[in-house]
């Protein structure tokens, strides 16, 4: 093995988060680009030199005449040690790896100074929940960074979302191990309760530490409730708030409040010493005064003094920064001014493509080490304090910067990125750009509304009288459920949008008619569709037709027109290529109209290309979604075996990331499997757990766990009718559920002894 090369890799930030997230399963290239938010190729070409390094292994599987590769990790552990003469490298299976990822924009300290009384007290707190608080500049960030320097570090913004910010913790967990929070993130589900219960969980059981920084910031109450509720119920992991305000989060004696003041009069003077500044003792006691040990003022003054000025006390930040800001090169002031263009920290490639010239490392090195920018993670940002007096003197456009940074982030193809470009447009006020993002988001960025409705929504109500803007906001509020808002929206605009947004509104009007229960409407848009999608020669227009007309055949009962037009639609989809989750939907979609026609042999074989499909991409919830249908439908054909086996695999998933109505559907039907089979204690078992679930849920069919369980007495010879009295009396308000069981189970049980009073029918 080629030590320094895998060194090398190993010291990149970004191979870690894939070795880290490859810990909890294989993946393929594009799934797992779209977990770290990064650009596919980019991942692939990672992934194939960690491969040669021996790291991580690919293996290929075929998918319907494709080779789709998948990676897995090959190794838990890499040890080095110093031999006489050479550094070993060993590798081992069996233990795994810890790293920082993502996001993370732990702070780089320099320089630190003092602070042994305020270290002392946060290092020995026995409170799960720490906020920091102060004014601006004052060291709390640089001080958290040296007492949780190990911890996963949020930088929070005005434009932060739940949704966002959620992720970013789920992947966190995930690499110390902990997956069902990203699992039930992956699986589209947003229910605040559960996403707060399994972060809680998951904190608890890893015994994380993450730092919130800039939480004054903050804008989102969701968030905030978030806090709330982790201040009250955290007690293994640490959560650290830091905060210009002190923020209320409800009287626990959990939460250490902790009120960050200046440096003492020891700390300033090594502060400048180090910062190689040398004066009169009068004179420190003057800057002392002055600055009341506030480490930025100081930092500054260091930085000012340098240059052989005297200091003048009033106004003091603008005047610092005044002096050292004319003492700047050009170069400096210009990068300065860019950074000060922008809300978020900037990456550095970022930086380099807005600032187009050779020397951005050396500018920015400069600038950091006068202490005027700070570096977080790959980041640079400018301190609040000072970005206002660049902000006055500013001399470069804002537009050329815009449209340039939306550029450079579209370049890199990521749902995340998308958002931050999509906000830079509306800044911009552009609306031919923020018309054509929205095209990118129909057509690459799909899952923009799944994952990050929130984040999107608060853009988008920026410019809400832009129909195009009153489209997707129709989608997000159709994805949330609020489907008389989706359809107001989209009424409203049809007329006033084009091209693609029109079919676009067209198909979605249909979607919401079928939904509610409007056939008459539904069918006069599907047949608008129909002549747009006719005229157009755009495959993504013409696969939404037959999307809708498929629904709308089956919704109407025709289950042939639908299987010809589901067929249609794999046709198109397969043309588009690399929509493997949509593919997968549409191959289960065939097998569900299958099912509907009884026609059980051909609805396995789709269901199994589907699986096929959601397997090799690792499309974790489609994957289980097929796997419930299978263990229905190996039911039917009465292959119990297979039945059981994906019963177990997808109720475990669902159980996971909490999706119980789903959960039940599967546990029913391993249930009467059970009961085929005659094994009645795992049969029981399976019951319990769905009136479990019905009782905490109130899903109903969680209530046909009694019938199973009298069932179940009745076949062991005892008296079950106690339970079935009670199944049926839950069932009551739901005649057609209750046929539906009683019908499963009269597969494999002769229900009619349900109504004979204590008859116990043999076994077999
Ligand atoms: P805040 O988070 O309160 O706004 P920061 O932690 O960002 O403040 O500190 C402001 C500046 O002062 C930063 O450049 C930081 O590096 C510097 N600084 C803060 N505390 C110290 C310290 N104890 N020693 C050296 N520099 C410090």
């Amino acid at each position: 093995m080629d030590t320094l090369k895998l060194m090398k890799a190993l010291s990149n930030e970004v191979n870690l988060q894939i070795l880290s997230i490859l810990k909890s399963g294989s993946f393929n290239p594009r799934e797992l680009a779209k977990i770290l938010q990064r650009d596919e190729t980019d991942v692939s070409r990672r992934l194939r030199t960690l491969e040669k390094l021996g790291l991580v292994e690919g293996r290929w599987v075929r998918v319907r005449g494709k080779n789709v590769r998948i990676y897995s990790l090959k190794v838990g552990e890499v040890k080095i040690s110093f031999e006489p003469g050479q550094v070993v490298v060993h590798t081992s299976k069996d233990r795994n790896y810890e790293v920082h990822l993502l996001d993370d924009k732990l702070p780089k300290l320099e320089t630190f100074v003092g602070r042994e009384e305020e270290i002392k007290e946060l290092t020995s707190t026995e409170k799960s929940v720490v906020i920091i608080y102060g004014i601006a500049g004052i060291g709390k960030t640089a001080l958290a960074a040296k007492v949780f320097g190990d911890a996963f570090w949020y930088q929070m913004s005005e434009v932060d979302s739940f949704d966002y910010l959620i992720w970013q913790v789920g992947l966190f967990l995930n690499t110390l191990g902990y997956s069902p929070l990203l699992e039930y993130l992956r699986g589209g589900r947003r229910e605040e309760r559960d996403i707060f219960e399994l972060t809680l969980d998951g904190l608890e059981k890893t015994g994380a530490k993450i730092v919130f920084d800039d939480v004054h910031k903050c804008l989102d109450e969701q968030i905030f409730r978030l806090f709330s509720f982790l201040a009250s119920r955290v007690r293994k992991a640490k959560v650290v708030l830091i905060s210009r305000e002190r923020p209320n989060l409800g009287i626990s004696d959990n939460i250490l409040y902790f009120h960050l003041k200046g440096l003492n009069l020891k700390d300033a003077y090594k502060l400048l010493k180090a910062k190689g500044t040398t004066f009169e003792l009068s004179e420190f006691a003057r800057i002392y005064h002055i600055t009341k040990g506030h480490p930025l003022a100081l930092n500054l003054f260091a930085e000012a003094y340098q240059k052989g000025r005297t200091i003048k006390a009033d106004n003091f930040f603008d005047f610092l920064f005044n002096e050292v800001y004319h003492h700047l090169s050009s170069d400096e002031r210009h990068i300065l001014q860019i950074i000060s263009l922008f809300d978020e920290p900037l990456e550095y490639e970022a930086l380099k493509a807005l600032y187009e010239k050779k020397n951005v490392f050396v500018v920015l090195y400069s600038l950091t080490n006068k202490g005027v920018i700070e570096k977080r993670g790959d980041t640079y940002f400018l301190h609040d304090l000072l970005r206002g007096f660049v902000k006055k003197v500013r001399e470069i456009s804002e537009k050329e910067y815009y449209s340039k940074y939306i550029g450079y982030l579209l370049k890199k193809q990521t749902v995340k990125d998308f958002l931050v470009a999509f906000r830079y447009a509306i800044k911009l006020g552009d609306e031919e750009k923020i018309k054509y993002l929205i095209e990118l988001r129909l057509r690459r960025f799909k899952l923009v509304i799944q994952d990050f409705p929130d984040t999107y929504m608060k853009s988008l109500v920026q410019i809400k009288e832009n129909p195009y803007a009153k489209k997707e906001l129709g989608h997000v509020y159709f994805h949330k459920g609020f489907l008389d808002k989706a359809l107001k929206l989209w009424l409203e605009v049809k007329d006033n949008v084009d091209g693609i947004h029109r079919a676009d509104t067209i198909s979605s009007l249909v979607d919401v008619y079928i939904e509610l229960n409007n056939p008459e409407e539904a069918g006069k848009y599907l047949k608008e569709l129909e002549s747009i999608a006719e005229k157009s020669s755009d495959l993504e227009i013409k696969f939404w037709y037959y999307v809708e007309l498929t629904k709308f055949c089956f919704y109407m009962e025709k289950p042939e027109d639908a299987l010809r037009s589901a067929f249609e639609e794999l046709k198109i989809v397969r043309k588009m290529e690399l929509y493997p989750e949509i593919e997968s939907a549409v191959l289960l979609h065939v097998g569900d109209i299958y099912i509907e026609m009884e026609k059980e042999e051909e609805a396995l074989k789709y269901y199994l290309q589907a699986l096929n499909i959601a397997e090799a991409y690792s499309l974790a919830f489609m994957e289980n979604l097929t796997k419930m249908e299978l263990t229905k439908i190996y039911f039917l054909l009465k292959d119990y075996e297979r039945a059981i086996k994906y019963g177990k695999e997808a109720a475990e998933y669902f159980i996971r990331v909490r999706n119980y109505r789903r959960a039940t559907d599967v546990l029913s039907y391993r249930c009467i499997t059970y009961i085929a089979l005659r094994k009645i204690d795992e049969a029981e078992k399976d019951a319990e757990e769905m009136i479990r679930i019905a009782q905490s849920t109130d899903y109903p069919l969680g209530w046909a766990g009694y019938i199973f369980i009298g069932v179940a007495k009745m076949l062991k010879g005892e008296d079950g009718r106690e339970y079935i009295e009670e199944g049926r009396k839950h069932l009551e308000k739901y005649p057609w559920l209750y046929d539906a069981v009683l019908q499963e189970l009269g597969r494999v049980f002769d229900t009619s002894l349900l109504d004979k009073p204590g008859a116990a029918p043999q076994a077999n």
